[in-house]
């Protein structure tokens, strides 16, 4: 290993997952390292939101092992044959250790912007109200929505809705976040307000895995890009190297075809 190099704070190796007959991941490893924001980029179907489902086990892999912080997650083949975590309690200090925001927010409809996000610091990681609060109510200034904070979603605007998701991800103060394509579901005006607060909360030196379309984010912000296709990691690299001198022709047609 290299001794320049900090451990891994994420580290998936070989995920493979299968629906049916239709194997939508061959083998994918990614290695996220304190502070690393690695974009992941492909075309639609190429499994990218399979593979992060799978890094919190919101899907279960066939196969391929995952290690968080140095720990290893515990998976034992179920009945269907995916793996699941044998341990509830690492299962679920896992998912307090990596969290995610959604392409469609998934944001409580029946709780406030500050209800949403107070309410996984109380359930799962067990702060008391008042401190859930106060938590909550710097996550939601630190992205620009304090202001909003007793609205309910369906009076906030898309990227005030994803805003707020980033800070409900960020309450509970994770090892690594991951973005599952946070601005698609945005109307094009809205794009800009998220991607700030996303690379604000790169700037901070936070760990991100971002599956993205947004080239600009990718080339700017990330340091490492990862390219899938069909299922398999095709090429990754730094941005500079991989958006502008592809060595694969797959990810060469890819990006022409996202100018
Ligand atoms: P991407 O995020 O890159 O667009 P996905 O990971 O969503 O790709 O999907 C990869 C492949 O897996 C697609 O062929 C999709 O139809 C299939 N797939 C995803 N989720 C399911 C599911 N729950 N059941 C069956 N097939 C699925
Ligand atoms: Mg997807």
């Amino acid at each position: 290993m290299d001794p320049t190099k900090t451990p891994p704070l994420l580290l998936a190796e070989g995920l493979t997952k299968r629906f049916g007959a239709n194997e939508v991941l061959k083998g994918v490893s990614v290695c996220a390292r304190q502070g690393d924001v690695i974009s992941m980029i492909g075309s639609s179907g190429s499994g990218k939101s399979t593979f992060l489902r799978c890094l919190n086990l919101l899907e279960a892999p066939n196969a391929g092992s995952i290690t968080v912080d140095g720990e290893a997650l515990d998976l034992v083949p179920g009945r269907d044959g995916a793996l699941k975590a044998r341990d509830a309690a690492q299962l679920q200090r896992l998912r307090t250790q990596v969290s995610m925001v959604f392409q469609h927010f998934n944001l409580w409809a029946h709780m406030t912007a500050l209800q949403n996000v107070m309410e996984a610091p109380v359930q799962v990681l067990g702060l008391a109200k008042a401190e859930a609060r106060d938590r909550a109510e710097h996550y939601l200034q630190r992205v620009g929505v304090a202001h909003r904070k007793d609205a309910y979603p369906a009076h906030l605007s898309g990227g005030e809705q994803q805003r707020v998701a980033i800070a409900r991800a960020l309450a509970m103060e994770p090892k690594v976040m991951l973005f599952d394509e946070p601005t698609s579901a945005l109307d094009p005006e809205l794009v800009g307000e998220v991607l700030r607060v996303m690379r604000s909360v790169a700037e901070e030196g936070r760990t991100m895995i971002v599956v993205t379309h947004e080239m600009g984010f990718a080339r700017e912000v990330s340091n490492h890009v990862v390219f899938l296709h069909q299922g398999r990691l095709e090429e990754e690299g730094p941005p500079a190297q991989v958006l502008t001198q592809p060595r694969s022709e797959r990810l060469r047609a890819f990006l022409s075809n996202s100018l």
